[in-house]
């Protein structure tokens, strides 16, 4: 037991090394007496999803490896919890981090065989501040923001996954899972450069979803990379969108939208609003009507999410009958109906099943409760 927590504590100690810059790698090999090549070996250790740990990097010496464990984390996200749902088609996982929070990234394939897609939909904080009251992640607040390689390890993880399971390798990134991406602005800046420059992903691949950060959004501009943005929407008024999305008491619906506009404009692609349905709030006529006006004035896509219900909340999304007649109100605006319901985790990953699931284990610091890690089930599958 003394041996467990002793083990504990190093593994918080230790950086991981996706957080290590290619610097202090070089730096590292040096202090090692390595020659500088081993960076290079290195980097296609990283890239490849059957090296799973440092024991499994075959192009280094045995000793090498052991030293480099002792310093650094091969992987900063360790799967506490995988489950698959829809067939094989959905991976969801809740990983832990060195200092024992946890966060969810859920891996999805779309299956046509000329055109395999497989997106992972990342975490960018543990929790968030935003308080959104539909979303399970914003009742935890933020814990704390994830560091870069905290967010690349879940694709990388993602593809360990994929590859075990079977699903094509990841191609897709949304940054949909706990957190507001653009409140943790230069991890996100950082991480999609990195996955676009290290990994040689499209930026188009790349989704960030925001709440309507607007400084996050004219810096994204500024790195001009040009990430799909999707704007969480979900009202269209502003008295009704700030007890939404409470931060739009600082940036209002008018500027969102504009600046939101603006950037699409910039990159050359359609914007799209995330919606996500509440039956009795934001489904209601005068909502269709004002959603409908701003879809087409800004030129955006609109994607519905009916609600999917979160423990402690009265509030819930329609019925299938319900979705349709709001999205008949709306029809003159582009709509898309993402149906979360008996699909699990599709949609809007983290804020999902997955999320329902993770908080029985989650104590409110952000870590697992004890029993969940005493005794831990890395590989719980689950076929509902
Ligand atoms: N913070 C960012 C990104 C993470 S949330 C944002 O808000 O955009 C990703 C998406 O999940 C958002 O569109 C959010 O509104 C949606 N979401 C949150 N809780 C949900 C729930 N209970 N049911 C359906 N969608 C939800
Ligand atoms: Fe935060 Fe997004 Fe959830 Fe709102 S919906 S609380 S911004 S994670």
């Amino acid at each position: 037991m003394v041996m467990a927590d002793t083990a504990e504590h190093v593994q918080m100690q230790r950086l991981a090394i996706m957080d290590v810059s290619p610097a202090g790698r070089s730096a590292l090999f040096a202090e090692l007496g390595e020659p500088a090549w081993r960076e290079q070996q290195l980097r296609d250790a990283l890239k490849n999803p059957a090296v799973r740990s440092w024991d499994d990097v075959s192009s280094f010496p045995q000793d090498l490896r052991g030293k480099l464990a002792q310093r650094h984390a091969f992987l900063a996200v360790e799967a506490a919890k995988v489950r698959i749902d829809d067939g094989g088609r959905t991976i969801s996982v809740i990983g832990t981090l060195a200092d024992g929070k946890t966060i969810e990234t859920v891996v999805m394939h779309y299956g046509k065989a000329q055109h395999p897609r497989t997106t992972v939909c990342v975490s960018s904080q543990v929790g968030c501040a935003v308080g959104c009251p539909f979303c399970a992640t914003g009742r935890l607040g933020l814990m704390r923001h994830c560091t870069p390689g905290e967010v690349l390890d879940q694709v990388r993880l993602a593809d360990m996954l994929a590859r075990e399971y079977g699903m094509h390798p990841v191609t897709h990134v949304v940054f949909m899972g706990m957190g507001e991406p653009l409140a943790n602005l230069e991890t996100t800046v950082d991480v999609v450069k990195r996955l676009v420059h290290e990994r040689g992903m499209s930026a188009r691949h790349i989704t960030v979803s925001t709440s309507g950060v607007v400084p996050g959004i004219e810096r994204l501009m500024k790195e001009g990379i040009p990430v799909t943005l999707a704007l969480s929407l979900h009202a269209a008024t502003d008295d009704l969108r700030t007890r939404l999305v409470p931060l739009n008491a600082k940036y209002p619906l008018d500027l969102v939208c504009r600046k939101v506009e603006e950037y699409a404009a910039k990159t050359g692609r359609r914007a799209t609003y995330e919606w996500c349905l509440i039956e009795g709030i934001n489904d209601t006529p005068v909502q269709a009507a004002a959603l409908a006006k701003l879809a087409r004035q800004h030129h955006a896509h609109v994607n519905v999410i009916p609600m999917n219900r979160i423990e402690g909340s009265p509030w819930n999304g329609p019925d299938a009958a319900g979705v349709d007649r709001f999205v008949a109100r709306i029809e003159k605006a582009n709509v898309t109906v993402r149906n979360t319901r008996g699909q699990s985790t599709e949609g809007a990953c983290g804020q999902l099943r997955a999320t329902y699931e993770a908080r029985r284990f989650q104590l409110p610091d952000g870590t697992l409760s004890r029993p969940a890690r005493a005794k831990p089930s890395p590989r719980e599958q689950d076929s509902q």
